[in-house]
């Protein structure tokens, strides 16, 4: 049994009276937090096996990134000029390439994503895309707490979409690790992209079946109805709807265009969450943007996402508060629809909610576990202020965040990761995205010679 007392710093518990507490304290014993408090009622410190002093320091529940591909870091700065939400921007930019990726490329981009959401305070993430088994076996051993949405492409091919299905069933009954910090699901890109109505339908009771959810990508432009009102008259939503989709967890990612139809049908399902990408959907060049304000007064569970850093630049989940909050006070036409509270809860709690994980992870009580952060206000752009939960939203930074755990366990000391040296791991990467770049060109030279 090891037992740890967290003090000094000012504590965000994110519990449901959003408590802070300025030089108060968190009790922690074998990875889970058995008690906080105010200064006041400070255990004795002699009773803990670890004492870890946090003042000057904004302690708070470790960031749920509830939207991202992580193996696509591998196309940074690859698609600029291109709408990653549009089917052309995402063809020319990501598909094309992406028919090169082997199943050695995962392991050391996956590593490099993974280092880069923990050292800027990211504990859980949301992931969707193919390869769904090499991601897990890349994020056991750095330790961050996953779902992995298993991408299922059917793409008009009926033994295609059986097969995949057969694969990402052995995939929820074999990747649940034993700690619990990997959880897989089934991530269907998009419906009617590459699914059909019916594979859906066995996904989402298959899902169930096993307890899981599906997260997938939806009314990211106008274009995405344009297949259910040709068939039905209906939009994607209202569609999925009536077949009974949205009957378990379903998390959805973008949402820049959902009819007030749309929004009641969400409203109408426990099981229903969204993934606010601002960053992503406001490069994106699309007019949509996710009306989380409106959602969140109907009840909505909506988390926040990066996407992938192709569409982002970056896994800054700090930097993702400040400009989702920006974009709902301009969408809104007013100041800040969305309070510095409501986006980090947004950013931790309600990202463990859409996850379904909300009774272990997303605040500061007792119980859960112990995924905590330091930020350290000692660096330059901090300073006095009555308000910490804003002065981290629209002063703070990702890159000043100093200590990170997990389960307990110290992940990130003084900025730097604790399991695996970052330099390693970057090396690693760098030659990865050598030698993939090189198969794309080689390629697409192939392709022209055939052409
Ligand atoms: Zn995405």
């Amino acid at each position: 049994m090891t037992t740890s007392l967290f003090h000094g710093g000012t504590i965000l518990t994110v519990d449901q009276h959003d408590r802070v507490l300025a030089d108060g304290w968190v009790a922690v014993r074998d990875g889970r937090i058995t008690a906080t408090g105010p200064r006041e009622t400070r255990p004795d410190p002699a009773g803990f096996d670890d004492i870890i002093d946090l003042t000057g320091r904004l302690v708070m529940p470790g960031l749920v990134n509830a939207h991202t591909h992580s193996v696509m870091v591998l196309f940074r700065g690859r698609s600029e000029g291109q709408s990653l939400l549009t089917m052309e921007g995402w063809y020319n930019s990501i598909r094309e390439p992406e028919l090169s990726l082997e199943s050695r490329d995962i392991g050391p981009a996956v590593t490099l994503s993974c280092a880069e959401m923990v050292l800027s305070g990211t504990t859980t993430f949301c992931d969707q895309y193919f390869f769904a088994e090499e991601i897990a076996a890349a994020v056991k051993p750095t330790g961050l707490r996953a779902v992995i949405a298993y991408g299922i492409v059917q793409l008009g091919d009926a033994a295609r979409g059986a097969e995949e299905l057969a694969k990402a069933k052995a995939f929820l009954t074999q990747q649940r690790s034993a700690d619990g910090k990997i959880i897989p699901w089934f991530g269907p890109h998009a419906p009617y992209v590459d699914n059909t109505e019916a594979l859906l339908l066995e996904e989402v009771a298959v899902a169930r079946e096993h307890g899981v959810g599906l997260h997938m990508h939806m009314a990211a432009g106008p274009e995405d109805n344009e297949e259910t009102m040709r068939r039905y008259g209906l939009t994607a939503t209202q569609a999925l709807d009536r077949a009974g989709f949205f009957a378990g967890r379903v998390h959805i990612a973008h949402c820049l265009d959902l009819a007030p139809e749309d929004i009641e049908i969400f409203a109408n399902h426990d099981g229903v969450s969204v993934a606010y990408c601002a960053s992503a959907g406001l490069r994106s060049g699309r007019k949509g943007i996710c009306p989380a304000v409106t959602l969140r007064q109907k009840g909505v569970t909506v988390a926040l996402g990066t996407d992938n850093v192709a569409a982002n630049n970056s896994y800054d989940m700090v930097s993702e508060m400040r400009v989702a909050g920006l974009v709902a006070s301009h969408r809104e036409g007013r100041a800040q629809p969305l309070s510095s509270r409501d986006l980090i809860r947004m950013a931790t709690i309600d990202g463990a909610r859409a996850l379904g994980l909300d009774h272990e992870i997303g605040s500061l009580e007792p119980g859960k576990s112990a995924d905590i952060i330091a930020i350290d206000l000692t660096q330059p752009g901090y300073s006095e202020t009555p308000d910490p939960e804003t002065l981290l939203v629209y002063s703070g930074s990702g890159r000043d965040v100093q200590h990170v755990w997990i389960a307990g366990e110290q992940l990130v000391r003084d900025g730097r990761l604790t399991r695996r040296n970052y330099n390693e791991i970057r090396a690693a990467y760098s030659a990865t995205y050598t030698d993939f770049w090189a198969r794309v060109a080689a390629a697409r030279n192939l392709n022209k010679d055939v052409a």
